[in-house]
């Protein structure tokens, strides 16, 4: 944490569940999770991260398509994802504001207690839950019936395993399948 401070930026240290500290300057867009001084693996997520990290782009349509946050924003997006996933597991969540930092490319850093393999499954079963509240709200029958017939397959931890296993989540290019 010897960096010089930019003037105007916040601390970049940030607190982490388990009492460690990272440096939000060490964290970039192509890191999925980092090992701690404390021997765990925190999952890091960055606002840029598409929802398309967790979950396929059918998914993401009917998230947007049918769940509506409860801020100004159009569309829900990772920053509201994560919202959810600190309501859920409020003690396991550290969470730094970036946007008045220069030195970063993105605006916002969760880093989580679990790895990124369990958050992958707690995003996953979340976001399942979320869906089925609003698209049983939904007045398009033809989006409830194809949201079903899908979820009628859904395991979420095999799924997990599929979407990692199909993902190089080394490639900070890493794109949807
Ligand atoms: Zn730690």
């Amino acid at each position: 944490m010897a960096e010089p401070r930019v003037p105007g930026s916040r601390d970049s240290a940030l607190e982490l569940p388990c009492g460690e500290h990272a440096d939000t300057h060490d964290l970039h867009l192509g890191m999925r999770e980092f090992d701690c001084a404390c021997g765990g693996t925190h999952a890091v997520v960055l606002d840029p991260h598409p929802l398309a990290r967790f979950v396929p782009e059918f998914l993401v349509e009917v998230l947007q398509a049918t769940v509506e946050p409860s801020d100004d924003h159009d569309e829900f997006t990772t920053v509201h994802l994560l919202g959810v996933v600190m309501e859920e597991f409020p003690d396991s969540v550290a969470v730094a504001d970036t946007s008045e930092d220069g030195a970063v490319g993105y605006s916002m850093a969760w880093v989580t207690e679990f790895d990124s393999r369990r958050l992958h499954e707690i995003v996953v079963e979340l976001l399942v839950e979320l869906m089925e509240h609003a698209v049983s709200h939904a007045e398009d029958d033809a989006v409830m019936d194809e949201f079903e017939a899908q979820m009628l397959e859904f395991d979420v931890a095999t799924f997990v395993d599929e979407y990692r296993a199909e993902r190089d989540f080394e490639d900070r290019h890493d794109s949807a399948v």
